[in-house]
């Protein structure tokens, strides 16, 4: 990926564990790379197909001054976060650098360096209850209401019979692909509000539910934690994840099965 960097930017601002430091304040040097495609913007010669460096700059200087963290690590991840939320760049790496750090030992300077992004992520929608295509909706439209999550792609609404021998209605059943910056762990808990905001009620395992929402793929992430496993467990032997998924992304790739999702679902479908 193509870079627009910004080096050691100086800004006095007040981000320090010590009270002085929050009064009196000190110098501190970001520097940032903007991962970009300058591809067109080195075609057209236009501004307006790039990112404007002048605004990133004056952006960051402000928020550093109107701000103040105890820790150089919480300026780094909040100014990472916001660069990503107001400017179109796909990743970002920052280093703040504090050269006059109140350690009482000579030194050139301290500094912490993070790489952030946006996620690409493979969701799995499903509802048999109530009106059906209203609950997929409305999943769809409060994923879309959350700032740290864009909604690139939606397939169409697949009707599917019901999974596990829980005697039921039919599901409707969607794939969608989004970006996002939240982990994995934050993202569940995103979608595990937004089950309890449509009511869903957690009777019975595989039961009739008025949505239910899964993480199929985290980027190339192998998650295994007690309320969290992705690559989605089931994921590869369900018609009904497959389906609506390889309508809008064949190429989306399982990183344990070492197979495309169209390889999956050809694979599936075989008998
Ligand atoms: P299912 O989706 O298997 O039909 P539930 O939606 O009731 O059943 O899921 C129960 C639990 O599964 C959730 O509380 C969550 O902690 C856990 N879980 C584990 N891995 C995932 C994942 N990849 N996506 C969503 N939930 C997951
Ligand atoms: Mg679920």
């Amino acid at each position: 990926m193509d870079k627009i960097k910004i080096e050691d930017l100086e800004i006095y601002a007040h981000h320090g564990v010590m009270k002085e430091e929050n009064v009196l304040g000190q110098k501190f040097l970001l520097s940032l790379e903007l991962g970009v495609d300058t591809c067109k913007a080195g075609r057209t010669d236009e501004l307006r197909d790039s990112i404007n460096y002048a605004e990133v700059a004056h952006f960051t200087n402000n928020y550093l001054k109107e701000h103040t963290f105890q820790l150089i690590e919480a300026v780094a991840e909040h100014i990472a976060e916001e660069i990503l939320l107001h400017f179109p760049v796909k990743e970002i790496h920052v280093e703040v650098k504090k050269p006059w750090a109140p350690i009482l030992l000579p030194m050139s300077h301290v500094s912490v360096e993070i790489h952030r992004k946006w996620h690409t992520v493979y969701l799995s929608i499903g509802s048999n209850m109530g009106d059906t295509k209203a609950n997929l909706d409305k999943a769809v439209a409060l994923l879309e209401a959350e700032p740290k999550i864009h909604v690139e792609k939606v397939s169409s609404y697949l009707v599917t019979k019901p999974y596990g021998g829980v005697e039921q209605d039919d599901f409707l059943n969607a794939a969608l692909v989004v970006e996002t910056l939240y982990t994995p762990q934050e993202l569940l808990a995103v979608i595990g509000t937004i089950e309890k905001s449509l009511k869903r009620e957690r009777m019975i395992h595989w039961g009739p539910r008025t949505i239910d929402l899964d993480i199929l793929l985290y980027d190339d992430y192998v998650v295994r934690e007690e309320n969290l496993t992705i690559p989605h467990i089931e994921m590869h032997k369900r018609d009904f994840v497959l389906r609506p998924l390889v309508e809008i992304a064949p190429e989306a790739y399982h990183p344990l099965l070492k197979n495309s999702i169209y390889q999956l679902f050809e694979e599936l479908n075989k008998e």
